[in-house]
């Protein structure tokens, strides 16, 4: 089938933009799947979007499936997927989907992403059990893709115990808070090349945690502050090069196991390693994202890495839309596609 005759199809949020850029950069045909309140956004992209399909609500996406299998669509998940049509819609979609869908639990589950991790030789921040004396600070995550939402912090076990009291979540992961400062490295593995590709780095911008630096301690004293970690924008960044070295090793062996872990196809496509890094340079891996973050969308032009591996620009969404078009070319379109 000629890539003419294909459409990369997206749900229009997270990095829908990015995505349908690159695909149309690639030669694809484009459509995006959104709610009205979204319509205007999209319209304005006419350039490389070349349809809108609107849902009243996201959970109405299944009733589209029909007509998007008939116009040969090829999804693009990313991070809104699981986030607005939970994780079993996401699983069962017959449309042809860019990724293989059994990380899906290796990513969502915070247990067997953190015995990926472990397996891959990356430093995982210390995770307390139940019943565990709490003996440092901690961070308190929900489970799922939530971008920071709803985390907090305690720095002994009698200020956990007393914050657990008006917790409302039922899964949760207590784990060692690291000092240091974030660092998210987004790759890209190709299973045509069999190579894992540095795409970018981002930071994030987190509210509130990131302003407390503001208000000098003893203006804090006294009103009741607490760290947030909600995600606001992404930051650039161009790391160390020795720093990149490990980050880059460690990002084989996340590939390397997965296939072990999740075969036969393992991880592949976009990912990112989202890392804390200390001040004696240990590189904690915090999360695996087994899909493209949203910190790619600063380099829709490219990055000074993919500078260094491609002749134009080439971002993460587009970089998804290459992929397809030579597993097309090679007869290999069933390797990229689930
Ligand atoms: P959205 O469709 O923008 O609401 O995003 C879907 C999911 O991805 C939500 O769970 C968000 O918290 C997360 N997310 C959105 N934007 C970002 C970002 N810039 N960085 C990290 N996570 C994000
Ligand atoms: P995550 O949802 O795991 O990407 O975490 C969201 C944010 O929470 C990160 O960007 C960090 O600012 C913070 N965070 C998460 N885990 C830790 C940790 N173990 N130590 C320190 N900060 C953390």
């Amino acid at each position: 089938m000629g890539i003419k005759n294909i459409t990369i199809v997206t749900l229009g949020s997270h990095s829908a933009l990015q995505i349908l850029k690159g695909a149309k950069d690639e030669g694809f045909k484009t459509a995006v799947v959104c709610t009205p309140d979204r319509k205007t956004l999209y319209s304005s992209y006419d350039n490389f979007i070349d349809d809108i399909l609107l849902i009243d609500k996201w959970s109405d996406f299944p009733n589209l499936e029909k007509g998007l299998i008939k116009r040969n669509s090829i999804i693009i998940p990313h991070g809104s997927f699981v986030a607005y049509l939970g994780m079993d819609e996401n699983k069962k979609m017959q449309v042809a989907y860019f990724g293989n869908k059994a990380v899906l639990d290796w990513e969502e589950n915070r247990k067997m992403q953190r015995e990926w991790m472990e397996k891959s030789g990356i430093k995982v921040p210390h995770k307390f059990r139940k019943g565990d004396k709490i003996d440092r600070s901690v961070i308190v995550k929900s489970y799922g893709a939530a971008g920071g939402k709803g985390y907090f912090t305690a720095r002994n076990q009698k200020e956990l115990d007393e914050k657990l009291k008006t917790f409302s979540e039922e899964r949760f992961m207590v784990q060692e808070y690291v000092i240091g400062v974030p660092v998210y490295f987004h790759f890209f593995y190709s299973p045509l090349s069999k190579k894992v590709e540095l795409m970018s780095v981002d930071k994030r911008y987190e509210t509130n945690v990131d302003s407390l630096g503001r208000i000098p301690a003893k203006n804090q004293r006294g009103i009741s502050i607490e760290p947030t970690f909600e995600v606001v924008a992404n930051i650039p960044m161009a790391v160390r090069e020795s720093m990149l070295a490990e980050a880059v090793a460690m990002a084989d062996r996340v590939i390397d196991v997965s296939k072990r872990l999740i075969p036969p196809k393992g991880l592949f496509g976009p990912f990112c390693l989202e890392t804390i890094i200390t001040s004696s340079e240990e590189i904690y891996v915090i999360e695996i994202s087994a899909r493209i973050v949203a910190g790619t969308n600063f380099f829709i032009n490219g990055s000074p890495y993919t500078y260094l591996l491609y002749k134009e620009p080439m971002s993460t969404g587009r970089r998804i839309a290459r992929e397809i078009k030579n597993a097309i070319k090679q007869d290999q379109l069933k390797e990229v596609l689930d």
